[in-house]
């Protein structure tokens, strides 16, 4: 019977080789990688989960904002970093840790060129973002002209990429959509390769992109949540190993007598004598409170402890009347046999969502590393 001291989050880095190499395996011969490692590596530890892909000969790491483009660069990650969502009071620390920001606007692009020139900055790398249909950060087709010719006259900064992000690439009813919006990539990316001169790299894949649009792929592709081992579908999580372990610990067994309640508001009411267990893990951790009242459950000893009455910030209690368990005994709240998606979907959510909310104040213990 395992035992566990405390709540610890598991970043199996033997599930994120095979993750990769999985995904690598969907990809066309060539195509470059680029690692999306925002918020914390989808709430896992970044600098390890890089550290292990830069090992694996992974191309590009992307994050949402500067300060976890630094995390990387002081942890010792020298692989190419593009900032997807960067803001102009962020340019020096850009230029002096050589990350790579998105430009996607007039406002970010004029910016970035009057800072790369002052800080004397030759062809240095930026990435432009083109808007084919989230409407969420991103330049279109009427800006080619001012675009280029503002690039044209200076050599501070050089594009490296061409870049845009599918909408609804896991979803099997918008096909049509997503179609569309590669034709509107595509057909962009020509026009501006034409009026440049060169040629940047062009990606526009996600996870669900690299797995549903292979028409999508062109010279990279952009995978989070993948890596992580979920990809929005049934059949290819099934093909991936979740990167994050949650565990937990039993701190204490309570006998509830037919009629006495459970936690706050007295939301669970014992209909015969049961068994309850108290689990140190809140929403304050990252457990939406509408898991609670049966619609989440853990697992003890392999076996399904629905979540009683409601879950409190630092801890949750479930019921254990019919699982042998006692005190010390190891929780799994998600793992290889209850995947994120379980929890999420109880939750009314998305795998991303729980995985990232899973706070900074559960120990990360990091598995399995290479080296
Ligand atoms: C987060 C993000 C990704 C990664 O998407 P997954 O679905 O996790 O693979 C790719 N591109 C952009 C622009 C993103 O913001």
């Amino acid at each position: 019977m395992s035992k566990a001291t405390e709540t610890i989050l598991e970043i199996d880095l033997q599930a994120l080789r095979h993750n990769y190499r999985y995904l690598t395996f969907r990809l066309h011969a060539g195509t470059k990688i680029m690692a999306v490692v925002k918020a914390s590596g989808y709430g896992s530890e970044p600098v390890a989960v890089a550290k292990e892909l830069a090992g694996l000969g992974v191309d590009y790491f992307a994050v949402a904002y500067v300060s976890e483009g630094i995390t990387l660069r002081d942890g010792g990650i020298e692989t190419p970093i593009l900032v997807l969502h960067p803001q102009i009071d962020n340019f020096e620390a850009i230029i002096s840790r050589c990350l790579e920001p998105a430009l996607y606007s007039r406002r970010i692009l004029t910016a970035f060129i009057e800072s790369a020139e002052r800080f004397g900055q030759k062809e240095y790398p930026v990435h432009l973002k083109f808007n084919s249909g989230l409407n969420r950060l991103g330049v279109v087709e009427t800006d080619l002209n001012w675009i280029v010719d503002s690039l044209k006259e200076t050599p501070a900064i050089r594009i490296k990429s061409l870049f845009s992000h599918l909408v609804a690439s896991e979803d099997a009813s918008e096909r049509e959509f997503s179609l569309q919006q590669i034709q509107r990539f595509k057909s962009f990316a020509d026009d501006f390769q034409q009026a440049l001169g060169y040629t940047p790299l062009l990606h526009q894949s996600n996870t669900s992109g690299i797995i549903n649009f292979p028409e999508a792929h062109f010279d990279m592709v952009r995978t989070g949540i993948g890596l992580y081992g979920y990809a929005n579908h049934p059949d290819e999580d099934r093909q991936l190993k979740p990167v994050a372990i949650l565990k937990s610990v039993i701190s204490q067994i309570h006998t509830i007598k037919p009629n006495e309640t459970v936690g706050y508001n007295r939301a669970y009411t014992a209909k015969a004598t049961e068994k309850s267990a108290t689990i140190p893990i809140g929403h304050a951790d990252g457990i939406p409170r509408s898991l609670g009242n049966g619609a989440g459950h853990v697992l003890i000893h392999g076996k399904k402890a629905p979540i009683i009455g409601n879950v409190c910030m630092d801890m949750l209690m479930v019921n254990v009347s019919q699982i042998e368990c006692e005190e010390g005994d190891e929780v799994i709240i998600i793992g290889e046999n209850i995947p994120a998606t379980v929890l999420s979907q109880a939750a009314n959510t998305i795998s991303y969502e729980l995985l990232t909310g899973i706070s900074q104040r559960i120990r990360r213990v990091i598995k399995n590393a290479s080296d």
